[in-house]
C-alpha cells in the first residue's frame, strides 16, 4: 500500500525531471558568488517579484532570519503575528540572535492584522520603548490568503509610520495561484502583485513547490547586501549550491501553475470530511485543511490513520496538507479512513 503523507507539503520527493535538471545544473563555488545556477535562479525570481536582488538560502528559517536582521538593529522591535512562523515557528531566533523584540498580534479570523492593532502597537519614539522598525506579514498564513486590498492598507499604514515592510512568503506561490483571477489567471502576475506591497520576501522551494532543500530572499541591492552578511555569519555560505537552486528553478517554472491541482484536493478533502459526525471542517482555501475534532474523539485518530496508511498530523485541531505527491486516490483513501473511524463504516 502506498502511504499517503499529509502531513506537511515538505514531504514531496524530487520529480524525475528535478532530479534530471539537478544532475545538469552547471556548478561553482557560490562563496565567491560564481555558481552559475545560483545566480540564475536569483536573477529569475527577482526579476518575476519585481525586487532588485535576491538571495538563496539553505532554509525558510534562516531567510526570515537575516531579513529580520537586515531590517532590524539591536534594540528594535519587528510587529508579527501570534501565529506568524517569525515570531512563533522560528525558535526565538530574531530576539536570540538579533537582539530584535518582536511585538505579537492577534490575527483576525482571516488570518490578517487588524490594521488598528498594528497602529496600537508602533511606538512613539521615546526612550522607554523598542524602536518599531518592521510590519511582518504571512501569505499564506495557516492556509488563508491575505486579501489584496488588506496587503495595500497594511502596506499604506506601514509606510505611513516609516516602516519597513517584511513578507514571509513560504507559500507565495499557493496564495498567488488562489488570487489569480484578479491578474487575468496568471499566477506570476499575481506574486508580483503580492510582493509589490513589501521591501523583501521569503519564498520557500521545499513547500508545495517541490524542491528538495532552499528558499530565496528577495529585496533591494542594499538590503540583499547587508542579508549576504548575516546568511555568512549564520552559517549559511553554500559553496556548489547550483545543484539544489536547479531544482528550485525547476520548480519555479513547472510546478507554479499545477498548485491549483493541490488546492482542489485539499477541497475535495474537505468536502469528503465535512459531513461527519465529530468533525469540524475549516473549508480551505489553498492547500491545508484544518480539521477540529471533538475532544473525545481525538486519541487514537492519529494511529488509526497511520494503520490504513494515511499520515496526518496534531492532536484536537488535525492538519492535512495535499501537495505534489498526493493524488485523487490518496485523498480518497484519507476520507475513506476518517469515515471509518467517525462513523464506522
Ligand atoms: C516552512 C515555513 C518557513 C520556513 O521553513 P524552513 O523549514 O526553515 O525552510 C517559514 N515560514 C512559513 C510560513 C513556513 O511554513
Amino acid at each position: 500500500m502506498k502511504v499517503v503523507d499529509l502531513r506537511s507539503d515538505t514531504v514531496t520527493q524530487p520529480t524525475p525531471a528535478m532530479r534530471e535538471a539537478m544532475m545538469a545544473a552547471p556548478l561553482g563555488d557560490d562563496v565567491f558568488g560564481d555558481d552559475p545556477s545560483v545566480n540564475l535562479l536569483q536573477d529569475a525570481l527577482a526579476a518575476a517579484l519585481g525586487f532588485e536582488a535576491a538571495l538563496f538560502m539553505p532554509s525558510g528559517t534562516q531567510s526570515n532570519l537575516c531579513a529580520l536582521m537586515s531590517h532590524c538593529q539591536r534594540g528594535d522591535e519587528y510587529i508579527v503575528g501570534q501565529f506568524a512562523h517569525t515570531y512563533r515557528w522560528e525558535g526565538g531566533g530574531a530576539a536570540v540572535l538579533g537582539s530584535i523584540q518582536p511585538q505579537p498580534i492577534a490575527h483576525a479570523p482571516d488570518g490578517s492584522l487588524p490594521l488598528a492593532d498594528i497602529a496600537a502597537n508602533i511606538k512613539p519614539d521615546d526612550a522607554h520603548f523598542a524602536r518599531t522598525r518592521l510590519l511582518a506579514l504571512e501569505n499564506t498564513i495557516g492556509g488563508k490568503v491575505l486579501p489584496l486590498a488588506y496587503l495595500s492598507e497594511a502596506s499604506h499604514l506601514a509606510l505611513t509610520h516609516g516602516l519597513a515592510r517584511h513578507l514571509d512568503g513560504a507559500r507565495l506561490f499557493n496564495a498567488a495561484v488562489a488570487c489569480a483571477h484578479e491578474f487575468g489567471h496568471d499566477p506570476y502576475a499575481a506574486a508580483k502583485g503580492i510582493c509589490s506591497h513589501f521591501d523583501s520576501v521569503s519564498v520557500c522551494f521545499s513547500k508545495g513547490l517541490g524542491a528538495p532543500v532552499g528558499s530565496v530572499l528577495c529585496g533591494s541591492r542594499d538590503f540583499i547586501k547587508r542579508a549576504h552578511r548575516w546568511r555568512k555569519m549564520t552559517g549559511g555560505g553554500l559553496r556548489q549550491a547550483g545543484m539544489l537552486a536547479a531544482a528550485a528553478h525547476h520548480a519555479l517554472e513547472h510546478h507554479v501553475g499545477r498548485l491549483a491541482q493541490d488546492h482542489a484536493l485539499a477541497r475535495h478533502l474537505a468536502q469528503g470530511l465535512q459531513s461527519l459526525n465529530g468533525v469540524t471542517v475549516e473549508a480551505p482555501q489553498t492547500n491545508i485543511v484544518f480539521v477540529d475534532v471533538a475532544p473525545g474523539k481525538a486519541a487514537g485518530l492519529l494511529d488509526h490513520l497511520k494503520a490504513r496508511g494515511v499520515l496526518a498530523t496534531g492532536l484536537y485541531r488535525l492538519r492535512f496538507v495535499t501537495h505534489l505527491d498526493v493524488d485523487a486516490q490518496g485523498v480518497d483513501r484519507a476520507i475513506a479512513a476518517m469515515r471509518e473511524y467517525f462513523e464506522g463504516v
